[in-house]
């Protein structure tokens, strides 16, 4: 069997520290290592649209800005496609079909959806639930089936998504033909950094919430960001003892610190245990964890701006970039269209329509 590997974001807003830990930087691991067919990574302005149909101009905008983000953590187009959803038509074509294997209330079931209609307002009375919107899981069926892939790196927001996504592949194969391949979610092995929280401590990190460390921040921007942080209330002088729960500042060490950084930045501990020790027995003051952090956020974002600074200055080569990804990627999706379309019996080709012509007239 090939290894294809499929993965995408909505492009509502320049891609955050959560995108990094949850998935781009094991999307970088992956390529790098080389052990795959394809992999395919799908700018998902379609998708951003079904809850941000009012403000397309957001959405267009923000396709430069997600591409240069992949560009920028080290995705390069030599050993990845990078294609727009909105540019291969087989997509549509293909959720269409899915739509009849799922029911209204299995698809009003899923969790990330549930808690995304709350967040947007969309249960209120005077708006309600686009059609469009509650049946985006089926189309992000369609985009991971239509690339034939099996290894699918994201955050824990999207394991209902993926779940959805093998219930279609089970029913179409024992309906139709064995022609869908089952994908599988691969999350990060750092619990946090399945669901990286955002700045306030409370929801995930979400362009749409507005809690986000950006990948493009400038270092000034990023450590008033860190130093405005919420820590525990209940620490207010140095010799207090201080609490790790619902410290977010501990939370995005323990998904960002390795035992390197100590060394370098704060050779007095030895590892994030030791500190914690400290911190809870009282006598460490949070602008030390909190500079100490920035550290560390600072030198994995520093070569990503870099990086993107170089790309910002070709923006023709970038747009070509997407261009010829999103051809090579109509081709992959055209190629199992004419599969599904075959399994499921609608497949008229000429010989057909000769037969019918010749029964017709007989
Ligand atoms: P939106 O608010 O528009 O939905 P988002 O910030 O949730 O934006 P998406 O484009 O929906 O970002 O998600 C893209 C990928 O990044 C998915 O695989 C998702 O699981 C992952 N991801 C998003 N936010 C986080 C996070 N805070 N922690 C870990 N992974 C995340
Ligand atoms: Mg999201």
């Amino acid at each position: 069997m090939k290894n294809i590997i499929l993965t995408g974001d909505r492009p509502t807003g320049r891609l955050h520290i959560g995108h990094y830990v949850g998935s781009l930087k094991e999307r970088v691991r992956l390529q790098n290592e080389g052990n795959y067919d394809e992999m395919f990574i799908m700018i998902a302005d379609s998708q951003a649209l079904t809850d941000n149909f009012g403000t397309p101009k957001k959405v267009r905008n923000n396709v430069i800005e997600v591409l240069l983000d992949y560009l920028s953590v080290g995705l390069t187009p030599d050993k990845t496609t990078f294609f727009i959803q909105s540019g291969v038509n087989a997509l549509p074509e293909i959720t269409t079909y899915y739509m009849n294997l799922v029911t209204l209330p299995r698809l009003m079931r899923n969790p990330t959806v549930k808690n995304e209609i709350k967040m947007r307002g969309f249960d209120e009375e005077s708006k309600g639930i686009p059609v469009g919107f509650a049946n985006y899981p089926i189309s992000q069926a369609a985009d991971i089936t239509a690339f034939k892939a099996n290894i699918i790196p994201v955050g824990d927001d999207q394991l209902p998504m993926i779940e959805q996504t093998r219930e279609i592949v089970k029913s179409f194969n024992n309906l139709y033909k064995e022609v869908l391949i089952m994908p599988k979610a691969f999350l990060p092995n750092n619990e946090i950094c399945k669901r990286l929280p955002g700045t306030d401590g409370k929801e995930k990190m979400s362009k749409s919430i507005g809690n986000c460390i950006f990948l493009t921040d400038t270092k000034e921007e990023v450590y008033k960001k860190v130093m405005s942080m919420y820590t525990d209330p209940t620490h207010i002088r140095i010799e207090d003892k201080g609490h790790l729960e619902g410290n977010i500042v501990f939370t995005y060490l323990d998904a960002f610190c390795q035992n390197e950084h100590f060394k370098k930045y704060w050779p007095e501990y030895n590892n994030l245990d030791e500190l914690k020790k400290h911190y809870t027995t009282g006598g460490l003051g949070d602008s030390k964890i909190k500079k100490f952090l920035y550290e560390i956020l600072e030198e994995e974002l520093a070569p990503i701006r870099e990086r993107r600074k170089k790309y910002e200055k070709n923006l023709d080569e970038v747009y070509n970039i997407l261009m010829e990804g999103t051809n090579k990627a109509n081709l992959f999706a055209n190629e199992t269209l004419k599969d599904i379309k075959e399994a499921i019996g609608i497949d008229y080709n000429n010989k057909f329509l000769k037969e019918i012509k010749e029964k017709y007239e007989s």
